[in-house]
């Protein structure tokens, strides 16, 4: 039976990639020897590595625009404490929308005064902070493009004179938008780029190199910069396969290829949400991501009905997050048109039985 992967990440990648990684970790570019059993410094790695920053650049239109793009360890949670231990002399600003922001927030008061400038947390995040104002003199403005767990997702993005860093793990290379408005972007890659394990961080280089702390070797981007993203081994593999999903995006037609198929997954599963009376949506309308379709029965009672439903159909992955309860649909660029209408299809059921 086909499975429809809606899982929020790690998540589904496209099969041709799956297929082409696995062959590479028996036999790279026909070496005889495993992408994994291979020096990083090998002329071979070096060249993927060296695709991997530029493709990303390339997909963002950032090329030549003084930005460097990083592969780096730990999570994207490392970048919440990096991006303070590299930004942060006095005071941050940043916009509370989710699980997330708030991992965030914690990590950077631990290296100066964090302002927060806007917060969703009375509605439990159900909507993006818009009305406020962000005050001057802030060494940076952080915010997060999607929020995963909730279902939200920024349609405009803050004006500052402040840079501007945005969290964009769960919908980063989803959607067209002017790159060039954020200073520093970074996302793990396990939701629209690869495995988990690294973590691309896209920075412009004008807005390092202004904090007076000393910073160790392994959280200064610029040390990293200076590296080609080689400072030490990075994860092989991981980059390897994020090279692949770029080249793939790349050959798709690029970002406002890849939107318009976004685009209409999120329309099909919104419309079933709003019309079907055993369904209702969680976040505000306006604010909906499109990459995460947060929603729950109107009936609790027809719980097992639904979800014995879903198995039956190879729905896989749409427990919502333990901290909203019901469903989440996650639509990242691997999944198909197809998989939503089969989704969709279930949930219609559902009120032809209701
Ligand atoms: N930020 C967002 C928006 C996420 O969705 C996640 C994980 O799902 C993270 C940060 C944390 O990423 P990591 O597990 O790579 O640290």
């Amino acid at each position: 039976m086909k499975i429809h992967n809606f899982s929020a990440g790690p998540c589904i990648l496209p099969k041709e990639i799956l297929l082409k990684a696995s062959e590479a970790v028996m036999d790279f570019n026909g070496s005889g020897l495993s992408l994994i059993e291979i020096s990083h410094r090998s002329k071979d790695f070096v060249a993927v590595m060296e695709n991997a920053r530029s493709l990303a650049l390339e997909l963002l239109d950032l090329t030549d625009k003084g930005y460097q793009a990083l592969f780096l360890h730990g999570g994207a949670s490392l970048e919440f404490l990096m991006v303070a231990y590299n930004l942060l002399e006095n005071k941050a600003g940043y916009l509370n929308t989710g699980t997330w922001s708030d991992k965030a927030i914690k990590e950077a008061k631990l290296f100066g005064d964090v302002v927060e400038v806007g917060s969703s947390k009375d509605e439990n995040f159900k909507y993006i902070p818009k009305g406020y104002s962000v005050p001057d003199g802030l060494d940076y403005l952080h915010i997060t493009s999607n929020n995963t767990i909730f279902g939200t997702q920024f349609k405009k993005f803050p004006k500052t004179d402040a840079p501007l860093v945005c969290d964009m793990s769960s919908d980063i290379f989803s959607r067209s938008l002017d790159f060039s408005q954020f200073d520093l972007i970074y996302a793990g890659a396990q939701k629209n780029m690869g495995p988990a394990g690294v973590t691309l961080v896209v920075v412009k280089e004008d807005i390092l190199g202004k904090v007076s702390r000393k910073i160790p070797s392994m959280l200064d981007y610029k040390v990293h910069i200076s590296k080609d993203s080689m400072f030490n081994t990075p994860p092989v593999f991981p980059v390897y396969t994020s090279m692949l999903t770029l080249e793939w995006l790349k050959n798709l037609g690029g970002i406002a290829a890849i939107e318009e198929i976004n685009e209409k997954k999120a329309r099909l599963l919104y419309s079933e949400i709003d019309l079907n009376p055993v369904f209702e949506g969680y976040a505000n309308i306006e604010d909906r991501s499109l990459m995460n379709a947060t929603f729950n029965l109107t009936d609790e009672s027809l719980k097992t009905t639904f979800e014995n439903m879903l198995k039956e159909a190879g729905i896989n992955g749409l427990n919502g997050h333990r901290s909203v309860g019901g469903y989440r649909a996650s639509m990242y660029n691997a999944l198909s048109l197809e998989s939503v209408g089969v989704l969709v299809d279930v949930m219609s059921e559902m009120e032809r039985k209701g």
